[in-house]
């Protein structure tokens, strides 16, 4: 599904220490799966991911997917490939302070009926129960509240789901869930 061609990324291009996050990198993925990403700190697998999900643009290089070249999209075209295909789980989970955990996932629906019930048959299925859906971020357990991103990532049926350290902020027991969730 991704064929990364000798990407390059570059920070701080106009300051005259730069920054080489990724050089010259080349990468085939699998079609489905659960591929990891291990490296040490620093070594660019956030930068990575970013260029693969759009977020960022490599310095050069092309990336493809489904054959199409993600770095020559126009943003109209970016913006709808990672709303409609994408989802984005991240260390942090970015809830809206203020909306349930319910409407925290419905927010994010592209379209369609019944996102309400989709959303809550998912955090269901993500072992949050009835009386939590209605409860705001502050309420909710570090594991309860990435769970409800999750949730949120997958309310559009992604079919390229990225996770950037997703169980970092979590106990043992949570970052075991959340994993197990993942794979599923
Ligand atoms: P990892 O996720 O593996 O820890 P990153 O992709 O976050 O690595 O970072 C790779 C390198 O790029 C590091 O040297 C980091 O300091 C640098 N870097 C990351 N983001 C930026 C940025 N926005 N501006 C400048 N340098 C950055
Ligand atoms: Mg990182």
């Amino acid at each position: 599904m991704f064929d990364i061609k000798n990407i390059t990324m570059i920070y701080d291009m106009e300051k005259t220490e730069k920054i080489y996050a990724l050089g010259g990198f080349n990468l085939t993925l699998p079609d489905t799966g659960l591929i990891g990403i291990i490296g040490p700190s620093g070594s660019g697998k956030s930068t990575l991911m970013y260029c693969l999900s759009t977020l960022k643009k490599p310095t050069d290089g092309e990336i493809l997917y489904n054959g199409k070249d993600l770095t020559k999209l126009r943003d109209t075209e970016r913006e709808n490939l990672r709303r409609k295909e994408f989802g984005f789980v991240f260390q942090r989970h970015f809830l809206v302070p203020y909306m349930t955990a319910v409407d925290n996932v419905t927010v994010a629906a592209a379209g369609g009926g019944g996102a309400t019930d989709r959303a809550k048959a998912l955090l269901a299925a993500f072992e949050l129960i009835e009386r939590e859906f209605g409860k705001r971020p502050a309420k909710l357990s570090g594991g309860q509240r990435q769970r409800t991103a999750i949730a949120r990532a997958m309310i559009n049926e992604p079919r390229v789901l990225f996770a950037d350290e997703p169980t970092a902020a979590l106990d043992h027991e949570n970052a075991f869930s959340v994993m197990d969730i993942l794979k599923d």
